[in-house]
């Protein structure tokens, strides 16, 4: 049977289908990934997201922070993969997105289900007192951004290279991981941990294993079942098509 067939039967016949999505998804919405040939680390060092040197140097990180993650992310609007996958889930296909991403296109293109393993990028915490701050109201114009409470140092509150994964995010990404019966994988390489681990508990608990990327990832000859490869909005559109 042709592939994108049998990757649409899985998904219609899953009892509880769990989206799993990194970089890749958010490649042709304009967001290049961190790692590989066209990866943001070949023109940056990302010295600035370790957290001992973000305290030490806050100015000069909040430089690199806002340029990165504000001027230049913050335009991206979500695509056909992200959209496709919020209206699958709104139709039941689809329980919920388990997101390495910190861009929160997924929820922009309607998605309500998502767990951000890593974080997001629209809200800001105080270091100091911990209040938080959505991006929206925060004036770059004076860097670095102060708590308006306390006048501490305001941090994104995603993971950075030192800092463990939020405890809440991995405890619901492995109860979903061991619910899935069927895991959709969308431009990730596997090559971060822990997150990495999170679609070899979903095969190991008995999920079949859909893996969509435009090359072979570390996943595809261990525990995928359907690789499609391709880009993430061309697949989706095809999957879609066949899921109407
Ligand atoms: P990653 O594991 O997220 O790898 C990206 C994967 O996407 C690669 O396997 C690549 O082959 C694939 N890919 C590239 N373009 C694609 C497309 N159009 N369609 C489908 N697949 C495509 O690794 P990373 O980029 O090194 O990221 C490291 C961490 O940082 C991850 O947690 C990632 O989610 C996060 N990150 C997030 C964003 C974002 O929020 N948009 C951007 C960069 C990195």
């Amino acid at each position: 049977m042709d592939k994108i067939k049998k990757a649409a039967k899985l998904i219609i016949n899953s009892r509880h289908c769990v989206a799993f999505s990194g970089a890749g998804i958010s490649v042709e919405s304009g967001i290049p990934p961190f790692r590989g040939k066209n990866g943001l680390w070949n023109k940056y060092n990302p010295i600035f997201l370790e957290t001992n040197y973000f305290i030490a140097n806050p100015l000069y990180s909040w430089k690199m922070i806002k340029e990165i993650f504000y001027d230049f992310f913050g335009k991206a609007k979500p695509n056909k993969a992200h959209y496709t996958l919020a209206k699958w889930e709104k139709s039941g296909l689809i329980k919920t997105i388990i997101t390495q991403n910190i861009d929160n296109l997924h929820q922009e293109a309607g998605s309500k289900n998502v767990i951000e393993f890593h974080g997001t990028s629209k809200i800001l915490t105080c270091v100091n007192c911990s209040k938080k701050y959505d991006v929206k109201l925060i004036n770059f114009e004076k860097l670095p951004p102060l708590c308006k409470k306390c006048g501490g140092l305001l941090k994104p509150d995603f993971v950075f290279f030192s800092e463990p994964i939020p405890q809440q995010a991995l405890d619901n990404s492995i109860k979903e991981a061991t619910e899935a019966d069927l895991m959709i994988l969308i431009g990730t390489s596997g090559e971060i941990m822990p997150a990495s681990q999170i679609p070899y508990i979903a095969k190991e608990k008995g999920a079949k294993i859909i893996e969509i990327n435009i090359e072979k990832s570390n996943y595809t000859n261990s525990i995928t079942d359907v690789f499609l490869e391709g880009k993430a909005t061309e697949i989706f559109t095809k999957l879609d098509k066949n899921i109407l």
